[in-house]
């Protein structure tokens, strides 16, 4: 190895560490440390934040790039030092764009903008939250502007949380689903009372509720010599190494599905850090890829897994004797169409798996409009409502239950949320290919078995981190580009069963 290389592997080395200890922080702040910290913790956390990004985009990080990049010209492309170049670069390349001074400012906005978002929602009042977010979408044009961008404005935000996707993409992805999806769940809600999911509303004790998902996400073969799971406000899944993956849930005890379906999602995004290959860790390959495609991997396991007949076929006998009193009466079936109800309704978060991508599309058509100044701030609440009459065919009837309901926005998170749906496709296009090549999985599977299936997620996802962009790492895996067809083929066929449509 080259000097410059050493010199740049040591470097960006410590630039992760940094940044795992960062990550760290915030796991104790959501999971333990008392409230009184926080002030404290602010300090430590953006203190550790200026470091990382003072030493990742530092003129020396820039030279130890351009030195290693001739030491290891002709590498094999998918050889582990040219990889970390190329991604080296990319990140490097895209950090050095944006100025100081937008990054703080654009901070500095966010930060206050959350709590009056907060209180906007809980008063219903969109009026008090528009200058924020009229604010907001000023800088992230200006923060799309330093990055740059051939075709559409909004392809530099999306490109932060899904490298190499552009706006087309998602406009393609979307038209597709538009066309199929909305006559589904129109279908569907002409019969929503052909399921019933009372059995999911009664009294579990949520420490057997832990017990049972535990035992379940050890099946999996989520690892908890390399991970632990923890309580919190809103359930994430963190790692400061492949060996040390930190998953995180909340319990309802008068509801089964956060907790249970919860854990199963954290555990798919868990199980990828898990697996990283050994040989990435400490440095900058190491990590998922991109948001969709962290978001494939907890799908499949909370949904194209966890909520299919085959695995409750398994797990539902063992379920009913941690409940016996709640369940022991309840047959397969009814447990079974009562996970998989749908009901269109105005919150993302509760939506079922037919209308979830349906809220997302809103969100990114609106979004588009608001960076190419094709709609007005003012406008949204009414632009919201008219989307969700279409797509939903229901009209929040206040903007906490329509456009205040989601963060992102106050966060500064625009171009974000295509990302979920990308997840949604991706792992029904994932699954199907790990059936075709192995086609043991769904008995397995009715058996309780998940090794072949986690193999050739291991093999084909996760060991590769941030070696390859997710269009490259879908092709090399599924043999094509993301596409709605599989997903759309699992709904129909499932719910085709459930709802008889
Ligand atoms: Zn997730």
């Amino acid at each position: 190895m080259g000097d410059a290389l050493t010199a740049l592997k040591s470097r960006l080395a410590d630039v992760t560490s940094l940044s795992q200890i960062n990550a760290l922080l915030e796991w104790d702040l959501q999971t333990q440390m008392p409230p009184g910290g926080a002030e404290a913790r602010a300090r430590h956390m953006s203190v550790q934040s200026k470091l990382v990004h003072e030493m990742f985009t530092a003129d020396e990080t820039g030279r130890l790039i351009e030195a290693a990049s001739a030491e290891v010209s002709g590498a094999d492309y998918d050889s582990d030092d040219a990889s970390l170049l190329r991604v080296a670069r990319r990140d490097y390349e895209r950090e050095r764009k944006v100025p100081a001074d937008l990054v703080a400012e654009v901070t500095r906005t966010t930060t206050l903008a959350h709590d009056i978002w907060a209180k906007a929602r809980a008063n219903n009042d969109f009026k008090s939250f528009m200058p924020s977010l009229q604010r907001i979408i000023e800088l992230k044009i200006r923060v799309a502007e330093c990055y740059g961008y051939t075709d559409h404005i909004y392809d530099a935000l999306l490109d932060t949380y899904e490298p190499g996707l552009k706006t087309a993409d998602v406009t393609a992805m979307f038209a597709g689903l538009r066309t199929e999806l909305v006559p589904l769940v129109r279908a569907i809600g002409e019969r929503v009372d052909a399921v019933d999911d009372s059995v999911l509303h009664q009294d579990f004790d949520p420490e057997r509720q832990r017990q049972f998902a535990e035992l379940v996400i050890r099946r999996f073969g989520y690892d908890f010599s390399r991970g632990r799971q923890d309580r919190a406000v809103h359930p994430f899944a963190t790692n400061f190494s492949r060996n040390d993956v930190r998953i995180t849930t909340r319990f309802d005890p008068r509801w089964l599905n956060p907790a249970l379906f919860g854990t199963l999602h954290e555990a798919g995004h868990g199980m990828y850090e898990q697996g990283i290959g050994e040989e990435l860790e400490g440095n900058i390959l190491a990590g998922g890829t991109s948001l969709g495609v962290h978001e494939s991997q907890s799908r499949l396991w909370e949904n194209l897994i966890g909520r299919s007949r085959g695995f409750w076929t398994f797990f539902f006998p063992i379920l009913q004797t941690y409940f016996p009193d709640q369940l022991g009466r309840v047959d397969l079936e009814t447990f079974y169409r009562a996970i998989n109800r749908v009901k269109p309704s105005f919150i993302r978060v509760e939506a079922d798996e037919a209308t979830y991508n349906l809220h997302i599309m809103m969100r990114f058509e609106l979004e588009v409009d608001l960076l190419a100044g094709q709609l007005k701030v003012k406008d949204l609440p009414d632009a919201w409502n008219a989307r969700s009459q279409t797509y939903l065919g229901i009209v929040p009837p206040t903007d906490t239950l329509g456009v205040l309901q989601d963060v992102h926005w106050s966060s500064g998170l625009i171009g974000y949320f295509p990302t979920y749906s990308i997840g949604n496709l991706l792992s029904a296009q994932l699954f199907e290919k790990a059936v075709e090549q192995n086609p043991t999985i769904p008995e397995e599977i009715r058996r309780g078995e998940f090794a072949t299936l986690l193999h050739w997620l291991r093999e084909n996802i996760h060991k590769h981190g941030r070696k390859y962009e997710p269009p490259e790492l879908i092709r090399r895996a599924t043999g094509e580009p993301l596409q709605s067809r599989s997903y759309m083929r699992y709904l129909k066929s499932k719910y085709g069963e459930i709802y008889g449509v």
